[in-house]
């Protein structure tokens, strides 16, 4: 267990904030990218607001600051108090790191990264850590889904990343949006891409339906279950 202090908060889109939170005691806090840590809140659990609540680090490792991307869910009780009644200055603890949604200890085929909205906090995590420690690595594919334009996360971050780095894909599925890119869910856009590859480490995080339809079809495919990866957020 850490005591933890809110130091920034920035705002994403309309219901989507970035929380910049520090670790007190330590100089780093030791967690491997793709982790996440259990926020332990003040919620009243007399009115049925259970405490603790998961979340991604959006951040990679490095020093006691923890980047999250967080969506408030409506009449959710754990957003609510975070978007409501947390501020700078706000103080809780957290549990962790936990979660085993790891990149492999050697990469040794192409990485496709899937997600949808804050789904995307554990492979910016990722991504960023295998350049800034310059992991050896083959192709990297990030498929991010989500309704509309305005609900793009890191979105000039990410399409900076791709401009500067060769091995670096990113690909983006609106559902609900008529524009000059691709329309609809993110299976399409990395199943063209890895139909008959036969190779590949994969990872689905966001909910899911999602999740089981891509595992779905890559186990029908002939990947291998110990090449893909999940993290359910709900
Ligand atoms: C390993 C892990 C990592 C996660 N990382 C993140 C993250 O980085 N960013 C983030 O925003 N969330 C993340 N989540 C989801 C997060 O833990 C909470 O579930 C979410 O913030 C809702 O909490 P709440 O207290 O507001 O809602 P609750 O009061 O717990 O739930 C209210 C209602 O909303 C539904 N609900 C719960 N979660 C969601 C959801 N995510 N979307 C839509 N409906 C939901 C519930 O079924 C319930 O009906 C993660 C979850 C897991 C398991």
């Amino acid at each position: 267990m850490y005591n933890s202090t809110i130091i920034d908060i920035k705002k994403e889109t309309e219901d989507t904030y970035r929380f910049f939170s520090e670790i007190e005691d330590v100089k780093n806090f030791d967690f491997k990218a793709g982790q996440f840590v259990s926020f332990m809140l003040p919620l009243d659990e007399k009115k049925g607001r259970k405490g603790m609540r998961h979340y991604s680090i959006a951040s990679s490792p490095a020093g006691n600051v923890l980047e999250f991307i967080i969506n408030k869910v409506p009449g959710g009780k754990g957003t609510e108090y975070l978007f409501e009644e947390a501020k700078i200055g706000t103080q809780f603890t957290i549990k962790g790191p936990l979660g085993k949604f790891l990149l492999p200890d050697k990469i040794m085929h192409d990485l496709c990264m899937v997600c949808t909205g804050t789904g995307i906090a554990p492979f910016r995590s990722m991504i960023n850590h295998i350049y800034n420690t310059n992991i050896p690595h083959k192709e990297i594919y990030l498929i991010f889904g989500t309704q509309k334009k305005e609900d793009l996360l890191y979105h000039q971050e990410i399409l900076a990343l791709e401009k500067k780095h060769k091995s670096f894909h990113y690909k983006v599925a609106l559902s609900r949006e008529e524009y000059d890119g691709y329309r609809g869910y993110v299976h399409p856009l990395y199943q063209q891409i890895f139909d008959g590859k036969k190779q590949g480490h994969f990872f689905f995080c966001g909910m899911k339906n999602m999740i089981v339809e891509g595992r779905d079809w890559l186990l029908e495919k002939g990947y291998e279950r110990k090449n893909i990866r999940y993290e359910l957020y709900g």
